[in-house]
């Protein structure tokens, strides 16, 4: 293997594991979690049943991402994007108070 050679199968190696740590970070940026301010500020739960009542007082258990016209997972995804956090992930068990019910 000639040198330039030898250069262009390293560069293609770092160039393909860069893009491999990309995608598993933004894997794991893409998800909403309960802890991010404005998920925080919209109530967003991962889990419809842990909804701060007091705060939410119309919230209802049957209410949840998967009813939701925002959220745009398939049925069995443990994961969907929401159109409402910029197609970030959530869980079709949970729910923020932007809440959109599915029209029948
Ligand atoms: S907007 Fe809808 S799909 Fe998105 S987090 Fe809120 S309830 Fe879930």
């Amino acid at each position: 293997m000639s040198n330039r050679s030898r250069r262009v199968f390293m560069l293609h190696v770092v160039a393909g594991a860069g893009a491999l740590a990309a995608a598993q970070v933004r894997a794991e940026v893409e998800k909403v979690t309960e802890s991010d301010p404005y998920a925080r500020s919209m109530g967003f739960k991962t889990d419809t049943n842990k909804v701060d009542k007091a705060r939410y007082p119309r919230h209802d258990p049957s209410q949840s991402c998967a009813k939701c016209q925002l959220y745009s997972g398939k049925p069995g995804d443990p994961y969907g994007p929401c159109s409402f956090f910029g197609d970030r992930l959530v869980p079709p068990t949970g729910w923020c108070r932007n809440f959109k019910p599915v029209k029948a």
